[in-house]
């Protein structure tokens, strides 16, 4: 579209604030309603596979991940006690590197400065509270009172979306899948120089993944029940209790571990919107259209591309609805590629019956699927 576009972003998360920093740049007036009141995020880290590399080049932020991040190269397959049974270097999107690992709030500084340094505006402690689609224009309420029409909305609000609820009800709800992830972060030992993917049978599966160059995680999934949740005291505890088939750097790393408060859990649930993901001129994407299990590291990478495609479409089509049409027509098959392919891999690493089709994706396998993601999307 020729002309400056009004849009208001639900979600300062990483696909909000990377639509913003883009929008922003292409000179739109861009806000984003975030409900916390500050841009942190769960201390973790988080893998940028080489396809969120590149978004994160195309809106001036490749340097920053780098730096703030660490910057890996090799996925190694390991045994229990941590001996190497396969090095897979991970494919490069033309001359982005191959992937990064980063703490989540230090992505988060780096694409909320990016956004506020392109003109976007973003406000903490707030969210939507009215919303009113006439066909030509959005008008809000934000829960501070203050109100303002907009030619697009934007719903970035993450796996729990309320705007979702608003537009669907609870028809897509999320779905948990039975398993739950625990992570934990700890000082990164010399030779974790990328992800080390440890494997015991069927039984257990073990991540460390460096994020900084003093710092890693280790990530499992276990099977839990939906009601679990590790004591607080204890934590720690029932972590390595989860893992006692791992020796090696796993073991060495779990024993660094005494603050159970330090232990992450998070569980894995999944949301795919049959529906289109728009309503007249409020759209729906990242997590809260199609959040997957993190088996592909790609949520957040699907998110972030999802971003960059909308303000292209936004920028080529003539109207808002139509941008809308031309965006989910390329982003539907990808991001739901990834979210079955996800979802395979986590029942065939837990032992769970597959399907024919499912069968199929696994035959591609993660390294396959790496290679698949690192073409233009
Ligand atoms: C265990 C685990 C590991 C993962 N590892 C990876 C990985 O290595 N690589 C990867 O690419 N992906 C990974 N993911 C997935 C990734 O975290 C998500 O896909 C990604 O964060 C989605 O981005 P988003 O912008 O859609 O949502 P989010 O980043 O969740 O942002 C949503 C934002 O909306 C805000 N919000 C919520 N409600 C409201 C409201 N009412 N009003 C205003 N704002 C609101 C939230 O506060 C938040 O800031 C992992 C996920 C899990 C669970």
């Amino acid at each position: 579209m020729a002309s400056s576009l009004r849009v208001l972003i639900h979600g300062g998360g990483i696909g909000g604030l990377t639509l913003a920093a883009d929008l922003a740049r292409r000179g739109h007036t861009v806000e984003v309603a975030e409900i916390r009141d500050e841009l942190d995020a769960l201390g973790v880290g988080i893998i940028q596979p080489t396809n969120a590399l590149h978004v994160m080049r195309e809106i001036g932020v490749l340097d920053a991940c780098l730096e703030a991040g660490f910057e890996w190269e090799v996925l190694t397959i390991a045994d229990p006690a941590g001996n190497a049974l396969a090095r897979i270097p991970q494919p490069r999107m033309g001359e982005v590197p191959a992937a990064n690992g980063i703490p989540r709030p230090a992505l988060a500084k780096v694409l909320g400065d990016a956004a506020v340094a392109a003109g976007a505006k973003v406000r903490f402690g707030v969210t939507i509270t009215e919303l009113d689609d006439d066909g030509a224009g959005v008008d809000v309420t934000l829960s501070d009172g203050s109100t303002g029409r907009w030619d697009l909305v934007a719903g970035f609000d993450g796996i729990g979306s309320p705007l979702r609820t608003r537009l669907y009800g609870d028809r897509y709800a999320p779905a948990y899948t039975g398993f739950a992830n625990w992570r934990v972060t700890l000082p990164r030992p010399a030779d974790v120089q990328g992800v080390v993917m440890a494997t015991a049978g069927k039984e257990a599966k073990a991540l460390l993944t460096p994020i900084t160059d003093e710092l890693m995680y280790l990530g499992a999934v276990f099977a839990e029940a939906e009601d679990f949740r590790p004591d607080p005291e204890h934590a720690h505890e029932e972590l390595a209790k989860r893992l006692a088939l791992f020796s090696g750097p796993v073991a060495e790393a779990l024993a660094a571990v005494t603050d159970p408060s330090a232990v992450v859990y998070s569980r894995i649930s999944q949301v795919t919107v049959e529906e289109p993901w728009h309503v007249g001129r409020v759209v729906l994407a990242g997590d809260a259209a199609h959040a997957s299990t993190p088996h592909l590291a790609q949520g957040a990478a699907m998110a972030v591309e999802d971003a960059l495609v909308l303000a292209e479409s936004l920028d080529t089509a003539t109207t808002v609805p139509a941008a809308l049409e031309a965006w989910e027509a390329r982003r539907r098959p990808r991001a739901m590629w990834v979210q079955a392919m996800s979802r395979a891999v986590l029942k065939q690493e837990m032992g769970a019956e597959t399907t024919a089709e499912e069968d199929a994706l696994l035959a591609v396998g993660i390294p396959g699927a790496a290679h698949v993601l690192a073409k233009p999307y």
